[in-house]
């Protein structure tokens, strides 16, 4: 008989009291209505790992909906509920918001089609996972609080540090699952077993199969949530760049280039600036040769109007390559003019990937940029007489230009420059 696991004092351990006892709760209300709820997915394997993750999934053998309603209806809160899942997300007073799923179990017309899906058991539900790490539940019925359900050995393979499908044809249902072992391989620092590892790379060619958009949704964690430059060293160890990439870049070259816009972005958060995610995009585009058809075949994987924003001020910026003239040598006003209506982050995908000596003069000037606080503003120009107009932009953008050219300046010097410059008094 397999080993139990009680896991009652791991949780007392390291979850919030807050959470322990909801669990406590959603497990007796779940047992007076003959129902048995379960804590599943993430949060197990996070819990198993001290790893802090306070998304909380619940599968019930029984109805999803019927439980979340009492609970609602025994503690408040509110109800959401999507009757063709039998699922409900119930919000605690407390605004903390809970998953409660009715078990089920998915079964694939055809490889890479969206599942279909019909009530079952907790062991059938925990069978449609990814990963055996991600496919332990914890009991929380009052007779076995506590007790792992662990069918598919995932914690030992936790121990071990594999991730492990829990059938060959995994991959082939559905290809998602290749991009979520690199992640997991990258955020955790774990590595596929070899058989899974084997039947990824069999499979890759079921990626092409795959929407962009749902790419996307995994991809953006791969690029923005963890360390890209490991993301890619896995996608490339496996060879899947050409599965999600159509002209992909030289193996060396999309490397080198990642290590590039990873330091900037962690010279950047050492002032605490931060790029916002559709930096991921950048990172895409990093993979391609760079060219702006490449940026056009990107078009698909965007998820959000910042993605589009991002490439097309990708675009715009490489179409204006030649004109900007960054091999020679740029003072800040130069360059403030050339770049002043971009955001940071397409700015650094552009300076990433453009061949001029001076990057790290590019790169300054973003930092500097990102830093500066304006010393004068719109109601300093009011108080020197002006009247709200066109002009103010001018000027302010000057003033910009004179902080970033000597960052010491007073607010008296710059009124001082400002009045010399646009002949006031
Ligand atoms: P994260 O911390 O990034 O949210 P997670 O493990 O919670 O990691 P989710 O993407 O939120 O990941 O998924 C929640 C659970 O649903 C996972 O633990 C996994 O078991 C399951 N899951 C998600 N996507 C798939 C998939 N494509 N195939 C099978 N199971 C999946």
């Amino acid at each position: 008989a397999p080993l139990k696991r009680q896991l009652t004092e791991t949780m007392r351990k390291h979850l919030s009291p807050t959470i322990f006892q909801l669990l406590a709760m959603i497990g007796e209300e779940a047992g007076q209505l003959s129902m048995r709820a379960y804590l599943i997915g993430g949060m197990v394997r996070d819990l198993l790992l001290e790893k802090e993750n306070e998304d909380m999934d619940i599968v019930v053998e029984g109805d999803g909906i019927s439980l979340a309603l009492r609970l609602q209806e025994k503690y408040g809160g509110k109800v959401r509920r999507h009757d063709e899942f039998r699922t409900a997300t119930w919000t605690h007073p407390s605004e903390f918001k809970i998953d409660l799923t009715s078990a089920r179990t998915e079964y694939y017309d055809f490889p890479a089609a969206l599942p279909k899906v019909e009530l079952s058991t907790i062991k059938e539900d925990l069978f449609r996972r990814d990963f055996t790490l991600n496919a332990m539940g914890i009991s929380l019925h009052i007779d076995e609080f506590g007790e792992l359900l662990d069918y598919f050995h995932g914690f030992e393979d936790l121990r071990k540090g594999k991730l492990r499908i829990l059938y060959n044809l995994s991959f082939v249902e559905d290809p998602t699952r290749i991009l979520r072992a690199i992640r997991f391989e990258s955020r955790l620092n774990f590595e596929m077993d070899s058989q899974t590892e084997r039947l990824a790379i069999q499979s890759a060619n079921n990626l092409l199969s795959v929407s962009k958009p749902r790419l996307a949704s995994e991809l953006v964690k791969l690029f923005y949530e963890e360390n890209p430059c490991i993301g890619l060293k896995k996608l490339q160890k496996l060879s899947l760049t050409p599965f999600i990439i159509d002209t992909p870049a030289e193996e060396l070259l999309a490397e080198k280039r990642f290590d590039l816009l990873y330091q900037w972005q962690q010279d950047l958060n050492k002032d605490d600036i931060t790029t916002h995610r559709s930096i991921w995009l950048c990172y895409m585009f990093l993979l391609t040769t760079g060219r702006v058809k490449d940026l056009s075949s990107l078009d698909a994987y965007t998820l959000t109007k910042q993605d589009k924003e991002v490439l097309s001020d990708l675009s715009s910026l490489l179409f204006s390559e030649a004109s900007l003239n960054l091999s020679n040598s740029l003072s800040q006003t130069d360059m403030h003019i050339k770049f002043a209506s971009y955001q940071i982050e397409p700015l650094l995908g552009f300076f990433t990937l453009i061949k001029v000596g001076n990057k790290n003069s590019l790169f300054q000037y973003l930092l500097k940029r990102s830093k500066l606080k304006r010393k004068l503003d719109g109601k300093d120009l009011k108080e020197l007489g002006l009247s709200p107009s066109p002009i103010f932009r001018k000027i302010l953008f000057y003033t910009e230009t004179c902080q970033l050219e000597s960052p010491s300046l007073t607010k008296t010097e710059l009124i001082e420059k400002v009045k010399m410059k646009f002949s006031l008094n």
